[in-house]
């Protein structure tokens, strides 16, 4: 059955073949994250031209500040303090907090839906079912 995009986006999946992992690991953790090259299952090299994911910091840029707006509100409404400086350190820990996450999902967006040459083909995940089904 096929994945739909919004699936294979939250779990990181190749935006052809929404099988094959974009990253290795997971996006929260101690190690420094990493994208694949290419695609396990269909072998998409995913930086599709050299520094492709320079684009990847506008859709970044844009993530930081919907989140620093909201977390901005939403400290206002609870707190309603009028220090700066408690804006200071919600925001800044928002930032840090949400870095890893905008790093992943910044890239996702770009290739999921920015990213017209890449087209979801539906027969990878059928090839791959295929194989799993062999295996057993
Ligand atoms: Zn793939």
């Amino acid at each position: 059955m096929p994945t739909s995009k919004i699936h294979a986006l939250v779990h990181s999946k190749c935006p052809r073949c929404h099988v094959g992992n974009m990253f290795v690991g997971p996006a929260y953790g101690l190690r420094k994250q990493k994208t694949n090259d290419v695609c396990p299952v269909c072998n998409l090299t995913f930086e599709i031209e050299p520094g492709y994911f320079y684009a990847a910091m506008y859709v970044s840029y844009a993530m930081s500040v919907a989140e620093v707006v909201t977390f901005a509100l939403a400290t206002a409404v609870l707190t309603g303090s009028e220090s700066p400086w408690t804006y200071m350190v919600v925001l800044f820990a928002t930032i840090i907090i949400f870095s890893p996450f905008n790093f992943r999902y910044s890239r996702l967006i770009l290739l999921h839906y920015m990213t017209p040459k890449i087209v979801y083909d539906p027969k990878w995940e059928l090839l791959e079912e295929n194989k799993n089904k062999s295996d057993i």
